[in-house]
């Protein structure tokens, strides 16, 4: 991040990171630092002039998001309105316009190719930033033109403070939201945050308790059950993978201390007594596998027969 923040801000810049990484986020941050109006300062923005305060409400009319009509593309008609023809017009309040197109993923070939110009010398007074999933979904064309920021995962102790301190979450809540997250702070958030976090937690673990015994009706219905919640599959997936990391951890460390679900512990030593080290990660890796087929809408009742029948085959 830091090297980021120079005298002069890069004209042309990629950001790259997961969904919930925190892309919006840090262009913003950095966004704000060029427009900021207290230029000694440079860097960083000081959150409380002029600039920084519109540009806390989205109002600053120098910061532009990049709109764009179709949900899944971006197109030429898109980037032509939003940037190519936009980021001639001077900035006016601040020195410089930043234009920031989200999920520039999106953005077919023609797109892309309408663009290239722009990023490569983009008027004195502008900034462009592409957020993006994939920057290798861009063309090389687009990617040599521009700095390139990637988003790593964050530390868990990282998460658990952004926890405590911005959202006043600890104790075996914030456990169980970092050990979901894996890094991604967006991901902590949502399940932190989730209205029914106590009753997800209560259904995953009662699932759990009872999957050796489960038939595969069980798995189904929770599975359906899933978005009066406000979650994905793929997140359920997620929280029961603590559960069995759990179960990991207790095999070969034997301390219940360390796990996130401590007051399961006799249920959590009893599957560890039962399921081998390879089966738990057969078992962790059948989760994320069907939690990315249930995302890219693969036949969700055959990939969760398959996930049931990992589990059950591991499971002993
Ligand atoms: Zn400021």
């Amino acid at each position: 991040m830091q090297s980021v923040f120079r005298n002069e801000p890069f004209q042309s810049l990629i950001i790259e990171g997961e969904k919930g990484s925190g892309k919006g986020f840090i262009s913003d941050v950095y966004a704000g630092g060029i427009l900021c109006g207290e230029k000694d300062r440079g860097k960083r923005p000081c959150g409380h002039c002029h600039s920084c305060m519109m540009a806390d409400a989205y109002t600053h009319p120098d910061l532009i998001k990049i709109p764009h009509e179709k949900p899944k593309l971006i197109s030429v008609s898109d980037v032509r309105d939003g940037l190519v023809n936009a980021i001639q017009i001077r900035p006016s309040v601040s020195e410089y316009r930043v234009f920031i197109l989200p999920e520039a993923e999106k953005m077919n070939a023609q797109a892309q190719n309408a663009i290239l110009k722009t990023i490569e010398e983009p008027p004195a007074h502008a900034v462009v930033i592409l957020l993006t999933t994939s920057a290798g979904a861009l063309l090389d064309t687009i990617r040599s033109r521009c700095r390139i920021m990637r988003l790593q995962p964050l530390q868990d102790s990282q998460i658990a403070a952004y926890l405590k301190d911005v959202l006043q979450i600890t104790g075996s809540k914030a456990e169980l939201c970092t050990a979901f997250a894996r890094g991604n702070i967006g991901r902590a958030r949502s399940l932190a945050l989730n209205e029914d976090y106590e009753e997800v937690r209560q259904e995953a673990v009662s699932l759990l308790i009872g999957m050796r015994d489960a038939d595969q009706s069980e798995l189904m219905n929770a599975v359906e059950e899933v978005g009066k919640w406000d979650l994905t599959p793929e997140d359920f997936f997620g929280i029961m993978s603590v559960w069995y990391r759990d179960v990991l951890l207790y095999k070969a460390v034997g301390d219940p201390d360390r796990l996130v679900f401590r007051n399961q512990t006799a249920a959590i030593k009893d599957a560890a007594s039962q399921i081998s080290y390879e089966g738990l990660e057969n078992i962790i890796k059948a989760l994320a596998t069907a939690g990315k087929r249930l995302n890219a809408q693969v036949n969700q009742d055959l990939t969760i027969e398959l996930l049931f029948l990992s589990i059950q085959e591991n499971s002993r």
